[in-house]
Order: structure tokens, then sequence, then C-alpha cells
């Protein structure tokens, strides 16, 4: 077994054969925060899952009927009860595709496609590279970026 510690700005991780423990730090932006942990160990592909508490985030909608997003910020203590992800690549860049199930105080469960979240407590995750890289085009009908196995 290798392991080895390794540090950014925004998170501390820990890789273990070729699977990370990654903590984020208090105040930091998860999709931005983990885009640059990507980034930092060249990751093409991939799952990612997570747990912590945040003090605010922003999710975001997708109306087929328009076409459009619909973004929604919510400013509160919330639990981050799962984070289910993956990693790939669109238009030659890293990309992180985050859904995000948050608890409130209340116990009622919000719940998306994540935009932005900023941690309020801790951040913990595990990342699951894949050695290969997946590549997602944007498709012109529905406007969504859709695996594109054959790049
Ligand atoms: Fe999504």
């Amino acid at each position: 077994m290798e392991v080895q510690n390794i540090q950014g700005s925004q998170w501390s991780a820990r890789k273990v054969d070729q699977i990370y423990i990654v903590s984020l730090k208090n105040y930091s932006n998860i999709v931005e925060a983990l885009t640059d942990f990507v980034q930092n160990q060249n990751i093409h592909a991939g799952e990612v899952t997570g747990i912590g508490a945040v003090g605010e985030a922003t999710l975001r909608f997708f109306s087929f009927e328009t076409k459009t997003y619909i973004d929604k910020t919510f400013k509160e203590q919330m639990e981050v009860a799962n984070i289910s992800g993956n990693v790939s690549v669109i238009d030659g860049k890293l990309s992180l595709h985050i859904h995000i199930t948050l608890g409130r105080q209340d116990y009622t469960a919000l719940a998306g496609h994540l935009l932005e979240a900023k941690i309020h407590g801790a951040g913990e995750f595990i990342f699951y590279p894949l050695d290969t890289r997946a590549v997602k085009i944007k498709d012109k009908e529905t406007g969504i970026n859709f695996y594109d196995f054959d790049k």
C-alpha cells in the first residue's frame, strides 16, 4: 500500500493507492476547491462522494421548457447529507458535475445540482479516480453535456 499526504491552498488530502481522502478547509467553496484538487492531481475521470456542513449553497435547476438554468441561493446552516459527483473533460477543461442533498435545521432536505456552496464546518470527501479521460459534449437539442465515449 502506498500512502501520501498532499496539500492545496483550500484542501488537504491523503492518497491511499489510487483513492483519495480529501478535507476542505472551513469557509472554502466546494466546487472551486474540488476543481483545484482535480486539476492539481490531474484527474480526468472518476467519482466523488462527500459529507459535511455548509453556511450557504446555490442550487441550479434546468428547465426543459425554457432550456435555461434557474439558480437559487440558500443562506443558512445546513448539513451536507450527501454529495455525489463525477469528473469529466468539457471543452478541454476538467469539469466536476456535482449533486447535493442538504439537511436544514427542521430536518427537511433540499436537493439539486450544486452550483456552489461554502463550507461551514467540515468538508469530507472521497475521490475515486479512473485511469481514463471521460469527455462530455454539449448536446444541441437539450443543451446538456452528455458523455461522448468516441472522443
Ligand atoms: Fe446536474
